[in-house]
């Protein structure tokens, strides 16, 4: 090959071969895809469909993609990974995280570190995140305006550095005074936000159309007030119907889905009405928006366990002193509707709305929705399946069958007994390649 370089060589191969003494090995030799033939032996498998678990199976996987799943032999094909005293799953899905944001007030954090040190940061959280048993991860807008967890998601992405499978928004739109505007500056100070602040029709749509052009797979919409950030009410529907119509008129024809952060019941009715294809939080709705879920296929992620940690683990934090109110009043009632939605049939996912808080603890989300009147297998389902067809990624991940790609973690004991188990992944698999855990 060197001797290629220095005598003849086709003008494509000597460029990439340029290329990759300056850049090192290509993208490809670095992507998170195995090869070869490893059958993993799993004492037990939830397979993020079937409604029981099977027992002592086999999962053979050639070239980082799972080919068959039955039961296990002695002779099995390639490298046996043995967790015949464990139980595997598919690659927990995150389906609403901020992993730049580390600390309480981060609407102030935000404008303390470039976005250069948040990428860096963020790139720690997910790596964090995988190792946890998060193989892919929704991020829906984040603490830095220049788009650092996008790039993040890209670096990943080219194999430049191992992490889960990204997807996201570069901002959260928010109007004037909403749940992304610094509310707490006097009028004087010019600061940019930490959430994108867009008003009006014309204005939202191009909006839309500047997301897209730097790389955003969602447009994240808050079409309510917030929990966490000052001077707005989370019960307050926020943008005008029209603007919502525009904002995913303008999405679905450029091909990007919506999600929409809406805690008000009218928030959530005029998402719905316009055409978001999933809703986050959901804390005050109704009963004709649990309707309007179920009738019209949107998913649900309520995003419980952010307001229980900060409850219990920080409830003196003066920057998350709303939230822990918020979280007194309207707890039980949150759980309650999020209860009555499951009953009624809707697509309700798992988003941890991952904070800063400690990466192991996002999977408590599961328990939560336990309480709210999931089985723990719902629950598991609903990490897993039901998360990788809010995403459209039902044909990559999300059960551990043949053809997709082999995302699947592994614990000690019973999670379905336990959810807490789940808190201790003791094995990850990213398309065929294992994943230290430690
Ligand atoms: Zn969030």
């Amino acid at each position: 090959m060197k001797r290629a370089t220095t005598t003849s060589c086709l003008i494509v191969a000597c460029l990439a071969l340029a290329w990759s003494a300056h850049a090192g090995p290509a993208p490809e030799k670095l992507a998170p895809s195995a090869t070869g033939v490893t059958t993993l032996r799993c004492g037990t498998l939830i397979d993020g469909r079937s409604a029981a678990p099977k027992r002592d199976v086999a999962i053979r996987i050639e070239d980082g993609r799972i080919v068959a799943v039955g039961a296990f032999a002695p002779g099995a094909a390639g490298t046996v990974i043995d967790h015949s005293q464990d139980t595997c799953l598919p690659g927990l899905i995150d389906a609403h995280a901020h992993v730049l944001i580390k600390t309480d007030d981060y609407q102030v954090d935000h404008l303390r570190r470039s976005s250069a040190y948040k990428a860096l940061r963020g790139l720690a959280v997910v790596q964090e995140m995988l190792r946890s048993g998060w193989t892919t991860v929704r991020i829906l807008g984040d603490a830095d305006v220049a788009y650092a967890h996008l790039d993040v998601r890209t670096a990943i992405q080219e194999g430049l550095f191992i992490g889960p499978r990204l997807t996201g928004a570069g901002h959260y739109f928010s109007i004037t005074g909403g749940g992304g505007d610094l509310n707490f500056l006097g009028p004087e100070h010019q600061v940019v936000a930490d959430g994108l602040v867009v008003d009006g029709v014309d204005a939202v749509r191009k909006a839309v159309r500047e997301e897209i052009k730097r790389g955003s797979d969602w447009i994240k919409v808050l079409a309510s007030g917030a929990m966490m950030s000052a001077g707005n009410d989370p019960n307050r529907a926020h943008f005008s119907p029209d603007e919502l119509a525009a904002i995913v008129d303008e999405a679905s024809r450029l091909g990007v889905p919506v999600a929409a952060h809406a805690h008000s019941a009218a928030g959530i009715r005029a998402s719905i009405l316009a055409g978001a294809r999933t809703i986050e939080h959901g804390t005050f709705i109704d009963d004709e928006g649990i309707r309007l879920l179920q009738e019209k296929g949107v998913y649900l992620v309520p995003t419980l366990y952010v307001g229980d940690y900060y409850l219990n683990e920080q409830p003196g934090s003066e920057a998350q002193a709303k939230l822990n109110e918020l979280t007194r009043q309207y707890r039980a009632q949150h759980i309650a509707a999020v209860g009555k939605a499951i009953k009624a049939g809707v697509h309700v996912g798992v988003g941890t709305d991952y904070v800063g808080f400690p990466v192991k603890q996002g999977v408590r989300e599961l328990g939560l929705l336990v309480e709210a009147g999931m089985t723990p297998m719902q629950a598991i389902q609903a990490a897993t399946r039901v998360n990788a067809e809010l995403l459209g990624w039902q044909d990559r991940v999300g059960t551990v069958e043949a053809g997709k790609l082999a995302d699947i973690i592994a614990v000690p004991g019973d999670p379905l007994h336990d959810l807490s188990m789940l808190e201790k992944v003791s094995f990850v698999m990213l398309g065929g390649r294992e994943i230290a855990t430690q």
